[in-house]
Protein backbone atom coordinates (compact mmCIF):
# COMPACT_ATOMS: atom_id res chain seq x y z
CA UNK A 1 0.00 0.00 0.00
CA UNK A 2 1.69 3.04 -1.01
CA UNK A 3 0.66 6.57 1.22
CA UNK A 4 -0.50 8.68 -0.46
CA UNK A 5 -1.32 11.28 1.65
CA UNK A 6 2.15 11.65 3.34
CA UNK A 7 3.83 11.58 -0.20
CA UNK A 8 1.41 14.55 -0.90
CA UNK A 9 2.47 15.90 2.07
CA UNK A 10 6.39 16.00 1.77
CA UNK A 11 6.01 16.42 -2.13
CA UNK A 12 3.21 18.87 -2.51
CA UNK A 13 1.03 17.69 -5.42
CA UNK A 14 0.85 17.74 -8.83
CA UNK A 15 3.57 14.72 -8.50
CA UNK A 16 4.46 11.86 -9.94
CA UNK A 17 5.24 8.38 -8.80
CA UNK A 18 6.91 5.48 -9.32
CA UNK A 19 7.31 1.86 -8.00
CA UNK A 20 10.82 0.36 -8.80
CA UNK A 21 9.40 -3.01 -7.70
CA UNK A 22 6.82 -2.93 -10.17
CA UNK A 23 9.39 -2.48 -12.41
CA UNK A 24 11.72 -5.10 -11.94
CA UNK A 25 8.87 -7.50 -11.91
CA UNK A 26 7.76 -6.77 -15.16
CA UNK A 27 11.45 -6.53 -16.37
CA UNK A 28 11.85 -9.68 -15.06
CA UNK A 29 8.59 -11.39 -16.68
CA UNK A 30 9.46 -10.44 -19.73
CA UNK A 31 13.11 -11.34 -19.80
CA UNK A 32 12.04 -14.51 -18.69
CA UNK A 33 9.50 -14.80 -21.59
CA UNK A 34 12.54 -15.48 -23.78
CA UNK A 35 14.42 -17.78 -21.89
CA UNK A 36 16.93 -20.15 -24.07
CA UNK A 37 16.87 -17.95 -26.47
CA UNK A 38 19.62 -15.21 -26.65
CA UNK A 39 18.01 -11.85 -25.98
CA UNK A 40 18.55 -8.49 -25.41
CA UNK A 41 16.10 -6.12 -23.49
CA UNK A 42 16.37 -2.69 -24.94
CA UNK A 43 14.32 -0.35 -22.68
CA UNK A 44 12.22 2.23 -24.47
CA UNK A 45 13.80 5.39 -23.22
CA UNK A 46 10.88 7.60 -24.12
CA UNK A 47 8.07 6.00 -22.28
CA UNK A 48 9.59 7.42 -18.52
CA UNK A 49 13.14 9.07 -19.25
CA UNK A 50 14.03 10.08 -15.55
CA UNK A 51 17.58 9.22 -15.20
CA UNK A 52 17.03 7.16 -12.28
CA UNK A 53 14.67 5.22 -14.05
CA UNK A 54 16.76 4.14 -17.06
CA UNK A 55 19.46 3.45 -14.38
CA UNK A 56 17.10 1.36 -12.92
CA UNK A 57 17.01 -0.95 -15.81
CA UNK A 58 20.43 -0.43 -16.70
CA UNK A 59 21.36 -2.32 -13.03
CA UNK A 60 18.81 -5.38 -14.63
CA UNK A 61 21.03 -5.73 -17.61
CA UNK A 62 18.75 -3.95 -19.71
CA UNK A 63 19.82 -1.93 -22.79
CA UNK A 64 18.22 1.10 -24.62
CA UNK A 65 15.77 1.85 -27.35
CA UNK A 66 16.22 5.43 -27.81
CA UNK A 67 14.66 8.03 -29.94
CA UNK A 68 17.03 11.04 -29.93
CA UNK A 69 20.58 11.74 -29.28
CA UNK A 70 19.15 13.16 -25.95
CA UNK A 71 18.24 10.22 -24.89
CA UNK A 72 21.13 8.35 -26.07
CA UNK A 73 23.06 10.86 -23.91
CA UNK A 74 20.76 9.60 -21.19
CA UNK A 75 21.13 5.68 -21.27
CA UNK A 76 25.21 6.16 -21.28
CA UNK A 77 24.41 8.63 -18.15
CA UNK A 78 22.40 5.77 -16.57
CA UNK A 79 25.70 3.58 -17.25
CA UNK A 80 23.69 1.36 -20.49
CA UNK A 81 26.89 0.00 -22.04
CA UNK A 82 27.71 1.26 -25.35
CA UNK A 83 26.75 -2.55 -27.02
CA UNK A 84 23.47 -2.53 -25.91
CA UNK A 85 22.05 1.09 -27.01
CA UNK A 86 20.12 1.56 -30.30
CA UNK A 87 18.94 4.66 -31.83
CA UNK A 88 15.80 4.70 -33.47
CA UNK A 89 13.63 7.40 -35.25
CA UNK A 90 12.06 8.86 -38.33
CA UNK A 91 13.99 11.99 -38.81
CA UNK A 92 17.48 11.79 -37.54
CA UNK A 93 19.94 14.77 -38.31
CA UNK A 94 23.55 15.11 -39.08
CA UNK A 95 24.61 15.47 -35.78
CA UNK A 96 22.66 12.92 -34.10
CA UNK A 97 23.98 10.72 -36.64
CA UNK A 98 27.37 11.51 -36.23
CA UNK A 99 27.77 11.64 -32.43
CA UNK A 100 25.63 8.01 -32.39
CA UNK A 101 28.62 6.95 -34.92
CA UNK A 102 31.57 8.15 -32.90
CA UNK A 103 29.90 6.81 -29.55
CA UNK A 104 30.13 3.29 -31.23
CA UNK A 105 26.27 2.32 -30.00
CA UNK A 106 24.50 -1.11 -30.83
CA UNK A 107 23.43 0.08 -34.32
CA UNK A 108 21.19 2.70 -35.67
CA UNK A 109 17.78 1.96 -36.84
CA UNK A 110 17.37 3.40 -40.15
CA UNK A 111 14.25 4.10 -41.42
CA UNK A 112 14.89 5.13 -45.23
CA UNK A 113 16.69 5.09 -48.27
CA UNK A 114 17.64 8.53 -47.69
CA UNK A 115 18.77 8.16 -44.15
CA UNK A 116 21.01 5.64 -45.07
CA UNK A 117 22.42 7.61 -47.75
CA UNK A 118 22.97 10.31 -45.15
CA UNK A 119 24.75 7.53 -42.38
CA UNK A 120 26.88 6.00 -45.10
CA UNK A 121 28.10 9.29 -46.08
CA UNK A 122 28.87 10.49 -42.65
CA UNK A 123 30.31 7.09 -41.50
CA UNK A 124 32.52 7.89 -44.54
CA UNK A 125 34.02 11.42 -42.87
CA UNK A 126 34.35 9.96 -39.99
CA UNK A 127 36.07 7.41 -41.92
CA UNK A 128 33.72 4.89 -39.45
CA UNK A 129 31.71 1.68 -40.61
CA UNK A 130 28.52 2.28 -38.75
CA UNK A 131 26.53 -0.85 -37.27
CA UNK A 132 22.80 -0.64 -38.87
CA UNK A 133 19.50 -1.86 -38.82
CA UNK A 134 16.95 -1.46 -41.29
CA UNK A 135 12.89 -0.95 -39.67
CA UNK A 136 10.71 -2.38 -42.08
CA UNK A 137 7.08 -2.05 -42.28
CA UNK A 138 5.27 -4.83 -42.34
CA UNK A 139 1.86 -3.57 -43.59
CA UNK A 140 -0.11 -5.27 -40.81
CA UNK A 141 -3.34 -3.23 -38.90
CA UNK A 142 -1.86 -3.72 -35.44
CA UNK A 143 -5.60 -2.99 -34.25
CA UNK A 144 -4.82 -0.08 -31.96
CA UNK A 145 -5.42 3.73 -31.57
CA UNK A 146 -4.24 5.86 -34.97
CA UNK A 147 -2.06 7.97 -33.22
CA UNK A 148 0.10 4.85 -31.99
CA UNK A 149 -0.50 2.51 -34.72
CA UNK A 150 2.70 2.46 -36.88
CA UNK A 151 2.77 -0.48 -38.84
CA UNK A 152 0.80 0.36 -41.63
CA UNK A 153 2.00 1.86 -45.40
CA UNK A 154 0.01 5.01 -44.84
CA UNK A 155 2.00 5.74 -41.01
CA UNK A 156 5.47 7.51 -41.62
CA UNK A 157 7.19 4.57 -40.41
CA UNK A 158 10.54 1.97 -41.95
CA UNK A 159 10.14 1.35 -45.46
CA UNK A 160 8.54 -1.37 -47.41
CA UNK A 161 9.71 -4.88 -48.16
CA UNK A 162 11.42 -4.50 -51.86
CA UNK A 163 13.21 -0.89 -50.55
CA UNK A 164 14.14 -2.90 -47.51
CA UNK A 165 15.58 -5.47 -49.53
CA UNK A 166 17.49 -3.03 -52.02
CA UNK A 167 18.79 -1.24 -48.72
CA UNK A 168 20.26 -4.43 -47.28
CA UNK A 169 22.69 -5.09 -50.41
CA UNK A 170 23.64 -1.61 -50.98
CA UNK A 171 24.45 -1.25 -46.95
CA UNK A 172 26.25 -4.69 -47.82
CA UNK A 173 28.31 -3.60 -51.00
CA UNK A 174 29.38 -0.18 -48.60
CA UNK A 175 32.48 -0.44 -46.58
CA UNK A 176 31.12 2.24 -44.73
CA UNK A 177 28.07 -0.02 -43.40
CA UNK A 178 27.48 -2.85 -41.20
CA UNK A 179 23.91 -4.05 -41.74
CA UNK A 180 23.71 -6.36 -38.46
CA UNK A 181 19.84 -6.28 -37.79
CA UNK A 182 16.40 -6.04 -38.87
CA UNK A 183 13.66 -4.11 -36.83
CA UNK A 184 9.96 -3.71 -36.91
CA UNK A 185 7.79 -1.77 -34.49
CA UNK A 186 3.92 -1.85 -35.78
CA UNK A 187 2.58 0.25 -32.82
CA UNK A 188 1.85 0.58 -28.96
CA UNK A 189 -0.48 -1.07 -26.56
CA UNK A 190 -1.21 -3.63 -28.55
CA UNK A 191 -3.62 -5.94 -27.41
CA UNK A 192 -3.56 -8.83 -30.18
CA UNK A 193 -0.77 -11.43 -30.66
CA UNK A 194 -2.26 -11.95 -34.42
CA UNK A 195 -0.92 -9.14 -36.30
CA UNK A 196 2.55 -9.25 -33.97
CA UNK A 197 3.67 -12.96 -35.55
CA UNK A 198 2.45 -11.98 -38.72
CA UNK A 199 4.39 -9.01 -38.57
CA UNK A 200 7.59 -11.50 -37.38
CA UNK A 201 6.83 -13.79 -40.16
CA UNK A 202 7.00 -11.32 -42.89
CA UNK A 203 10.33 -9.89 -41.06
CA UNK A 204 11.59 -13.46 -40.38
CA UNK A 205 11.22 -14.30 -44.13
CA UNK A 206 13.27 -11.35 -45.11
CA UNK A 207 15.73 -12.59 -43.03
CA UNK A 208 15.94 -15.52 -44.82
CA UNK A 209 15.71 -14.58 -48.03
CA UNK A 210 19.03 -12.16 -47.41
CA UNK A 211 20.18 -15.23 -46.07
CA UNK A 212 19.86 -16.45 -49.31
CA UNK A 213 22.41 -13.83 -50.90
CA UNK A 214 24.46 -14.13 -48.29
CA UNK A 215 23.14 -11.24 -45.84
CA UNK A 216 23.49 -12.92 -42.90
CA UNK A 217 22.06 -10.68 -40.22
CA UNK A 218 22.62 -11.33 -36.03
CA UNK A 219 19.50 -9.10 -34.77
CA UNK A 220 15.95 -9.78 -34.88
CA UNK A 221 14.65 -6.49 -33.54
CA UNK A 222 10.85 -6.98 -32.81
CA UNK A 223 10.15 -3.59 -31.01
CA UNK A 224 8.09 -2.66 -28.26
CA UNK A 225 4.26 -2.41 -28.04
CA UNK A 226 3.05 -4.91 -25.60
CA UNK A 227 0.13 -3.36 -24.18
CA UNK A 228 -1.18 -2.91 -20.71
CA UNK A 229 -4.19 -2.95 -18.74
CA UNK A 230 -5.65 0.58 -18.26
CA UNK A 231 -9.20 -0.14 -17.43
CA UNK A 232 -10.66 -3.93 -18.37
CA UNK A 233 -8.46 -4.73 -21.50
CA UNK A 234 -7.24 -8.18 -22.35
CA UNK A 235 -3.60 -8.25 -22.73
CA UNK A 236 -1.05 -10.63 -23.93
CA UNK A 237 1.10 -12.91 -21.64
CA UNK A 238 5.06 -11.94 -22.53
CA UNK A 239 4.93 -15.93 -22.36
CA UNK A 240 2.79 -16.50 -25.40
CA UNK A 241 4.06 -12.97 -26.90
CA UNK A 242 7.78 -14.68 -26.85
CA UNK A 243 6.39 -18.02 -27.68
CA UNK A 244 4.71 -16.75 -30.79
CA UNK A 245 7.70 -14.51 -32.06
CA UNK A 246 10.28 -17.45 -31.23
CA UNK A 247 7.80 -19.49 -33.12
CA UNK A 248 8.69 -17.22 -36.35
CA UNK A 249 12.59 -18.05 -35.79
CA UNK A 250 12.63 -21.49 -36.99
CA UNK A 251 16.17 -22.90 -38.39
CA UNK A 252 17.52 -19.04 -37.60
CA UNK A 253 20.43 -17.83 -34.91
CA UNK A 254 19.55 -14.90 -34.41
CA UNK A 255 19.51 -12.24 -30.81
CA UNK A 256 16.02 -11.61 -30.25
CA UNK A 257 16.23 -7.85 -29.16
CA UNK A 258 12.60 -6.16 -27.22
CA UNK A 259 11.81 -2.84 -26.56
CA UNK A 260 9.33 -2.56 -24.22
CA UNK A 261 8.35 0.89 -23.23
CA UNK A 262 4.94 0.87 -21.54
CA UNK A 263 4.83 -2.67 -20.68
CA UNK A 264 7.34 -1.68 -18.06
CA UNK A 265 6.57 1.29 -16.95
CA UNK A 266 2.97 2.65 -17.24
CA UNK A 267 1.40 0.40 -14.37
CA UNK A 268 3.70 0.89 -12.21
CA UNK A 269 3.43 5.07 -12.20
CA UNK A 270 0.43 7.29 -10.52
CA UNK A 271 0.02 11.02 -11.04
CA UNK A 272 -1.37 12.70 -7.64
CA UNK A 273 -3.10 15.72 -7.77
CA UNK A 274 -5.05 17.89 -5.40
CA UNK A 275 -9.20 18.93 -5.54
CA UNK A 276 -8.60 22.65 -5.41
CA UNK A 277 -12.40 23.11 -5.48
CA UNK A 278 -15.89 21.86 -7.46
CA UNK A 279 -18.38 23.87 -9.93
CA UNK A 280 -21.37 23.33 -11.43
CA UNK A 281 -22.00 24.45 -15.08
CA UNK A 282 -25.83 23.99 -15.47
CA UNK A 283 -26.07 20.02 -15.11
CA UNK A 284 -22.42 19.86 -15.33
CA UNK A 285 -20.60 18.77 -12.35
CA UNK A 286 -16.02 19.82 -12.49
CA UNK A 287 -13.72 18.61 -10.19
CA UNK A 288 -11.28 21.29 -10.61
CA UNK A 289 -7.32 19.50 -9.76
CA UNK A 290 -3.96 21.11 -9.55
CA UNK A 291 -2.34 19.00 -12.12
CA UNK A 292 -3.23 19.06 -16.06
CA UNK A 293 -2.44 18.24 -19.16
CA UNK A 294 0.62 20.09 -19.20
CA UNK A 295 1.57 17.14 -16.77
CA UNK A 296 -0.48 14.30 -18.04
CA UNK A 297 -1.27 14.35 -21.85
CA UNK A 298 -2.68 11.35 -22.53
CA UNK A 299 -6.35 11.95 -21.94
CA UNK A 300 -5.95 14.82 -23.54
CA UNK A 301 -4.21 13.54 -26.61
CA UNK A 302 -5.58 10.32 -27.41
CA UNK A 303 -8.82 10.24 -25.49
CA UNK A 304 -7.10 7.75 -23.31
CA UNK A 305 -8.92 6.50 -19.90
CA UNK A 306 -6.61 6.21 -16.46
CA UNK A 307 -8.79 4.66 -13.75
CA UNK A 308 -8.91 7.41 -10.65
CA UNK A 309 -8.71 6.49 -7.23
CA UNK A 310 -10.21 8.90 -4.60
CA UNK A 311 -8.38 9.92 -1.12
CA UNK A 312 -11.12 11.57 0.77
CA UNK A 313 -13.06 11.45 4.37
CA UNK A 314 -16.30 12.26 2.26
CA UNK A 315 -19.39 9.62 2.72
CA UNK A 316 -21.56 11.26 -0.29
CA UNK A 317 -23.09 9.38 -3.03
CA UNK A 318 -20.86 9.18 -6.05
CA UNK A 319 -22.28 11.25 -8.83
CA UNK A 320 -20.51 12.01 -12.59
CA UNK A 321 -17.86 14.81 -12.74
CA UNK A 322 -15.49 15.91 -15.25
CA UNK A 323 -12.47 16.29 -13.79
CA UNK A 324 -10.26 18.98 -15.36
CA UNK A 325 -7.12 21.19 -14.84
CA UNK A 326 -6.15 24.68 -14.46
CA UNK A 327 -5.06 25.16 -18.18
CA UNK A 328 -7.36 27.43 -20.85
CA UNK A 329 -7.90 24.72 -22.90
CA UNK A 330 -11.40 22.54 -23.45
CA UNK A 331 -9.40 19.59 -23.97
CA UNK A 332 -7.77 20.00 -20.32
CA UNK A 333 -9.00 17.04 -18.78
CA UNK A 334 -8.24 13.60 -17.01
CA UNK A 335 -11.67 11.95 -17.13
CA UNK A 336 -15.21 12.60 -18.51
CA UNK A 337 -18.06 11.61 -16.40
CA UNK A 338 -16.28 9.60 -13.89
CA UNK A 339 -18.30 8.61 -10.78
CA UNK A 340 -16.70 10.66 -7.82
CA UNK A 341 -18.25 11.69 -4.36
CA UNK A 342 -18.39 15.37 -3.09
CA UNK A 343 -14.83 16.42 -2.99
CA UNK A 344 -13.36 18.71 -0.79
CA UNK A 345 -10.70 21.43 -0.92
CA UNK A 346 -6.96 19.56 -0.55
CA UNK A 347 -8.75 16.14 -0.96
CA UNK A 348 -6.38 13.90 -3.66
CA UNK A 349 -6.79 12.02 -6.65
CA UNK A 350 -4.63 9.01 -8.05
CA UNK A 351 -4.42 9.33 -11.59
CA UNK A 352 -3.35 5.28 -12.10
CA UNK A 353 -1.00 3.97 -15.19
CA UNK A 354 0.58 7.01 -15.10
CA UNK A 355 4.29 5.85 -15.45
CA UNK A 356 4.58 5.73 -19.36
CA UNK A 357 4.19 8.74 -21.86
CA UNK A 358 3.32 11.05 -18.73
CA UNK A 359 5.86 13.22 -17.25
CA UNK A 360 8.11 12.83 -20.50
CA UNK A 361 5.34 14.61 -22.62
CA UNK A 362 4.78 17.12 -20.35
CA UNK A 363 5.43 20.75 -21.11
CA UNK A 364 5.72 24.30 -19.85
CA UNK A 365 2.26 25.37 -21.34
CA UNK A 366 0.62 28.07 -19.22
CA UNK A 367 3.48 28.86 -17.76
CA UNK A 368 3.29 26.03 -15.15
CA UNK A 369 6.47 24.27 -13.44
CA UNK A 370 6.93 20.56 -14.45
CA UNK A 371 5.97 18.53 -11.29
CA UNK A 372 8.17 16.56 -9.21
CA UNK A 373 9.31 12.67 -9.57
CA UNK A 374 9.65 10.44 -6.64
CA UNK A 375 10.91 6.90 -6.98
CA UNK A 376 9.49 3.91 -4.42
CA UNK A 377 11.44 0.99 -3.86
CA UNK A 378 11.75 -1.41 -0.81
CA UNK A 379 9.33 0.13 0.47
CA UNK A 380 11.56 3.64 0.64
CA UNK A 381 10.60 6.94 -0.89
CA UNK A 382 13.37 9.19 -2.57
CA UNK A 383 13.18 12.22 -4.82
CA UNK A 384 14.22 11.79 -8.32
CA UNK A 385 13.50 15.01 -10.15
CA UNK A 386 13.08 18.92 -8.41
CA UNK A 387 9.68 20.28 -9.42
CA UNK A 388 10.66 22.80 -11.80
CA UNK A 389 9.91 26.66 -10.49
CA UNK A 390 9.58 30.03 -12.13
CA UNK A 391 13.15 30.55 -11.79
CA UNK A 392 13.73 27.35 -14.09
CA UNK A 393 10.88 28.41 -16.70
CA UNK A 394 12.44 31.44 -17.38
CA UNK A 395 16.12 30.88 -17.37
CA UNK A 396 16.78 30.71 -21.01
CA UNK A 397 14.94 34.00 -21.53
CA UNK A 398 15.97 36.31 -18.68
CA UNK A 399 19.29 37.43 -19.93
CA UNK A 400 17.85 38.28 -23.27
CA UNK A 401 15.44 40.40 -22.11
CA UNK A 402 16.23 43.69 -24.25
C1 LIG B 1 7.97 3.83 -28.74
C2 LIG B 1 8.81 2.73 -29.20
C3 LIG B 1 8.96 1.57 -28.43
C4 LIG B 1 8.23 1.34 -27.14
O1 LIG B 1 6.86 1.22 -27.31
P1 LIG B 1 5.93 0.73 -26.10
O2 LIG B 1 4.58 0.70 -26.69
O3 LIG B 1 6.05 1.75 -25.02
O4 LIG B 1 6.41 -0.60 -25.66
C5 LIG B 1 9.83 0.59 -28.90
N1 LIG B 1 10.49 0.74 -30.06
C6 LIG B 1 10.36 1.83 -30.82
C7 LIG B 1 11.12 1.93 -32.08
C8 LIG B 1 9.51 2.85 -30.44
O5 LIG B 1 9.37 3.93 -31.21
Amino acid sequence: MINFKELANEHKTPLYIYDLDYMTKQYGDLKDAFKGRKSIMAYAVKSNSNLSIVKHFADLGSGADCVSIGEVRRAFLAGVPAYKIIFSGVGKSDDEIREAIEKDILYINVESEAELGRVELIAKELNSTSRISIRVNPNIDPQTHPYISTGLHDNKFGVELDTAKRMYIRANNSQYLDPVGIHFHIGSQLTELKPIYESAEIVADLVRSLSNIKIELKFFDIGGGLGVKYDDEITIAPYDYAQAILGTLKGLDLTVICEPGRFLTANAGYFLTKVLYEKQNGAKRFVVVDGAMNDLLRPSLYNAYHKIEVITDSESELSKADVVGPVCESGDFFAKDYQLPVLEHNDLLVVHSAGAYGFGMGSNYNTRGRSAEVALEDGKARLIRKRENFEDLIALEKDLLV
